[in-house]
């Protein structure tokens, strides 16, 4: 069920809640291996509420501090959610995948090619060198990219066979429903648009899966075309920060790109992949008002683009490890107004093919679409 669907007000609130304040484990070995470093948002578990499955940060410092403590599962996987010691939900946690047992002929684990997302999505970062995370004056600092390859969780570059070999594993093995390609900008003038369409078409050929692929705007607008007609079906640029200051503090290398190429690439991406196909992450938290992400949303939702507003989490091991994450009235400061926006514009999570924003369990946003 994505997020949208049958959600009350109080689970939504719920939601909203632990995404902020984060959740301690009373047995951390509780459901599927919980992502830690890695592209984008990290140091999450999927926890499944009232039905629907969202990541909550579970290795956080903030997590740590949390009032919402998890029970030991029982053995049908349900567990207590807790505020302080009073139980206010049960809660589960998705199962291991099946795909995660199995390597490739040359010996590597399949869960470092890809790995599942909340409860049917799979992802993976192809490229998992950036050349902004390679500078420590240029890195963006909410970012661990480096960390889940240092610890020998991934591999640098995944092949178009690797990707293709796993894609179908999971959707045989695990109903995947739909799959997530990002990946670290590389030195190159396409920003990693050649590599993700060599992945896309590798899966497309091997298993029916709808792909969203993601990355910085590339130099040249018929990237997008081909990235189509390699069988990518949504893209995702994404601008994490909306106002020059807070993006220049937060991620100097990559505001070297400026907002305005921003914008004219998702006219140009809007133009070939369709409107609300299209996707963008905000990252709510970082110092950008709220005035400013919502003034900044109406215009994307006016170019055709779904901004995925997202509670920043403070991972472990970045520059900003011990920034605070947003509060619950932050996020329903932006979330109510920009639910209202989305409806009123017709456009809806569940109306995406593919991505993050179809995915949603990073945000409690499309919840507030209703
Ligand atoms: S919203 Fe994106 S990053 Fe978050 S769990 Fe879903 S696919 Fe993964």
């Amino acid at each position: 069920m994505s997020v949208s669907e049958n959600v009350s007000a109080k689970s939504r609130q719920l939601m909203t809640e632990l995404q902020s304040a984060g959740l301690r484990l009373a047995d951390p070995r509780a459901g599927a291996a919980s992502r830690r470093g890695g592209a984008g948002p990290s140091d999450h578990k999927a926890v499944t509420v009232d039905g629907v499955t969202i990541m909550v940060p579970v290795h956080t410092s903030s997590a740590w501090n949390s009032p919402f403590v998890a029970s030991e599962p029982d053995e049908t996987g349900a567990s207590a959610l807790m505020r302080g010691t009073i139980p206010i939900a049960s809660i589960s946690f998705p199962k291991q995948p099946r795909f995660y047992a199995m390597q490739t002929l040359d010996g590597v684990p399949y869960s470092h090619i890809a790995t599942l997302h909340s409860a049917d999505v799979l992802a993976t970062t192809v490229l998992q060198t950036c050349i902004r995370y390679e500078s420590r004056r240029k890195t963006c600092k909410f970012c661990a990219i480096g960390q889940s390859l240092a610890a020998g969780r991934t591999i640098a570059h995944k092949t178009p066979e690797q990707l293709a070999e796993v894609a179908r594993a999971a959707v045989l093995l695990d109903g995947v429903k739909h799959m997530v390609l990002t990946t670290g900008t590389p030195p190159t003038p396409d920003r990693g648009a050649q590599v993700l369409c060599e992945s896309a078409f590798a899966i497309r050929a091997a298993v029916d899966l709808p792909i969203q692929a993601q990355c910085e705007p590339p130099d040249d607008d018929r990237w997008f075309e081909r990235m189509k007609a390699s069988g990518v079906d949504t893209l995702g640029m994404h601008l994490e920060a909306v106002t020059p200051g807070v993006r220049e503090r937060i991620m100097p290398g990559k505001a070297s790109v400026p907002l305005a190429r921003y914008m004219n690439a998702f006219n140009a991406a809007v133009s070939v992949f369709g409107r609300g196909q299209v996707n963008t992450y905000i990252l709510a938290g970082l110092g950008d008002s709220a005035a400013a992400i919502l003034d900044a949303s109406r215009e994307l939702i006016a170019t055709g683009v779904y901004p995925f507003v997202v509670p920043f989490v403070p991972i472990s091991g970045t520059p900003l490890e011990d920034h605070p994450a947003p509060s619950p009235e932050f996020m329903k400061s932006v979330l109510i107004p920009l639910g209202a926006m989305l409806r009123e514009a017709g456009m809806r999570s569940a109306d995406i093919k593919a991505g993050c924003a179809k995915c949603g369990a990073c945000s409690s946003l499309s919840s507030y679409e209703e």
